[in-house]
């Protein structure tokens, strides 16, 4: 049985023991409350409709997730309205990160029905996107331009707009743009973030920010450095596409720990942990809390085995 710990800042961990290693789970692991509801609308959609369930694109990033969808529930994905294969009478789901304005109209102009599960917070930062570009701002994303959230979300402002993630990446915004309007990736570090908009307010003349980063993504972060800083080793558990859970490797790797990056337990290397004392184990916001019971697990079985062996 784990315990709940608190140590000196009072962040609560839920910690076990195995032989001479100690396990920490931080307190925010596994799923947001975005990708929880987004699960939850989908397998109740399963469970309720005739015809057949997709989602347009991975619900989340977690390859996982998407495949217990699939073997549980039936619920496969799809990349545009021309994959569906029979529309009158399906149900397309959208994932949380949100899609372009008119994707949605697509599928039902086929004959599907569609439920959107995008994030309500995404759906903030799409609203503010499509404000700005309404009052003339420039919009500038900051975030990773590939990522279907930023994808949608520039979508929101016309696809004009410029999508920026490094200080290198700030003298791309077109230099006669004096009139900024910023909004970020919902996983952004809010230190980078602020680097790269004081380096905006040096070629604009007025820069408006919305702080568009999730909570859920500062509490991870805030637990990524708090883990890293009381254990000598950190695993990561989440999708290997997953943009949070990199984050949280890099933040961990950045306090000092030695983080290793698996998306399920059999990816664990053993060897890098062989002289550990204490493992901190932090998951991404689309990790399933199953997963990092079988991780914990893990751990458990090789430590105790360790143990005995001595
Ligand atoms: S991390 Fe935040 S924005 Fe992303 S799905 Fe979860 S609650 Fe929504």
């Amino acid at each position: 049985m784990g315990h709940n710990k608190y140590s000196g800042d009072l962040r609560a961990v839920t910690s076990y023991r195995a032989g001479a290693v100690e396990i920490n789970i931080a307190r925010h692991s596994g799923y947001c409350w975005g990708v929880d509801r987004a699960y939850e609308q989908t397998v109740a959609t399963a469970r309720i409709k005739e015809g057949p369930v997709f989602t347009f694109g991975p619900l989340i990033h977690n390859p996982q997730t998407i495949e217990k969808l699939k073997s549980d529930y039936g619920v496969d994905y799809i990349s545009g309205p021309d994959e569906l294969p029979d529309p009158k009478g399906s149900t397309v789901i959208i994932r949380t990160h949100g899609v372009p304005p008119g994707v949605a109209q697509e599928f039902i102009a086929k004959g599907a029905e569609v439920i959107d599960a995008t994030c309500p917070y995404v759906r903030v930062t799409q609203n503010y996107a499509q404000l700005l570009h309404k009052q003339k701002y420039h919009v500038v994303i900051i975030g990773d331009p590939k990522h279907p959230e930023v994808i949608s979300i520039l979508a929101y402002a016309k696809g004009e707009g410029t999508v920026i993630q490094s200080l290198d990446d700030v003298d791309k915004i077109p230099h006669n743009k004096r009139r900024l309007g910023v909004v970020v990736q919902s996983t952004l570090i809010l230190k980078k973030v602020n680097e790269i908009v004081n380096a905006m307010l040096a070629q604009a003349q007025e820069v408006r920010v919305f702080n568009t980063i999730c909570y859920v993504t500062t509490e991870r972060q805030e637990d990524a450095e708090h883990i890293a800083q009381q254990n000598d080793h950190v695993i990561v558990i989440g999708g290997k596409t997953s943009s949070n859970t990199k984050k949280l490797a890099i933040v961990a790797e950045s306090f000092g720990a030695k983080a290793q990056l698996i998306e399920s337990p059999e990816d664990i290397d053993f060897e890098k942990l062989k002289d550990a004392k204490r493992i901190g184990i932090l998951a991404g916001a689309s990790t399933p809390n199953w997963l990092i019971d079988q991780a914990k697990d893990t751990l458990i079985a090789h430590f105790s085995k360790v143990a005995a062996a001595v």
